[in-house]
């Protein structure tokens, strides 16, 4: 079997592409949220552009175009299309969809207030240390000069600078910049926890529904060849053509009033 058969016996005529299948494996990890899959698409499809500029579009064409219009018949003679019978995927149209169905459901909101408790006890574990301070504001901004062998204060949490210059630091118990380092790490990778597992991430249903519509779309296993008059119709019109005369008629109605031929007649052309 050869590579295109495969991928044609597996509704795989143009491959999804690689940027695609990433955002979707990280969104099903949950390592990425939704708003993150979203701007990430969003640069994606501004590089890869129009499907049917795509190279592997023009190769997957190739194997879906049939010599005939599939709806008047027209052979040869006519410039032949595929088109797809269905829309290309929407994100606007999935993302009303996911706000819509989540507004249905039951789902546990994001508990605000464990997440607090969850941040005061992640800084509640660190031990503080005894660190210097200065004697008289006990502010920990004290530098110690080398030249003076003494310390001054360089605080100016009152608005003014304490200045205050001494030789022996007070002590008191306080956080070192490492440990405040390591609380903020931990407290964001709590935050960061939290909204990538939330339930109610309206976002990532939508992305992963786009993205399996576009699979879909691109597998071409909806398509059908049209000559460029029938696709035109089709495109632009709510409009039919006649097989039998080429009247073009209302979708609706079962008989051309043109021949009075019903709809599924032989046609003439092709
Ligand atoms: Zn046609
Ligand atoms: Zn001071
Ligand atoms: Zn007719």
């Amino acid at each position: 079997m050869t590579i295109t058969a495969f991928l044609r016996s597996q509704h795989i005529l143009i491959p999804l592409p690689l940027e695609y299948e990433t955002i979707e494996a990280k969104l099903r990890a949950r390592s990425i949220t939704g708003h993150e899959a979203s701007q990430a698409i969003f640069v994606a499809r501004r590089r890869l552009g129009s499907p049917w500029h795509w190279k592997s579009w023009k190769a997957a064409r190739k194997q879906v175009l049939r010599s005939a219009c599939e709806t008047c018949g027209a052979g040869e003679e006519a410039i032949l299309y595929v088109q797809h019978t269905v829309r290309l995927p929407s994100i606007s149209t999935h993302k009303e969809l996911a706000k819509r169905n989540l507004a249905g459901r039951e789902i546990e909101p994001i508990d605000y207030s464990s997440i607090r408790q969850q941040m005061y006890a992640i800084r509640d574990a660190a031990e503080p240390e005894e660190r210097d301070c200065c004697p008289k504001c006990a502010s920990l901004s004290i530098q110690y000069r080398k030249q003076a062998a003494t310390w001054i204060c360089n605080s100016k949490s009152t608005g003014r600078y304490c200045a205050h210059v001494f030789t022996v630091p007070a002590k008191k118990a306080a956080l070192t910049a490492d440990q405040k380092k390591s609380i903020n790490r931990e407290k964001h990778r709590t935050w960061r926890n939290t909204i990538l597992n939330r339930e109610d991430d309206w976002m990532r249903d939508a992305m992963l529904a786009w993205i399996g519509e576009m699979r879909v779309y691109l597998s071409l296993q909806h398509t059908k060849t049209l000559c460029k008059r029938c696709a035109f119709l089709e495109d632009m019109t709510d409009q039919k053509p006649c097989r039998s005369c080429g009247f073009a008629y209302p979708r609706t109605e079962q008989v051309c009033p043109d021949c009075e031929q019903p709809d599924g007649a032989q046609p003439i052309i092709g």
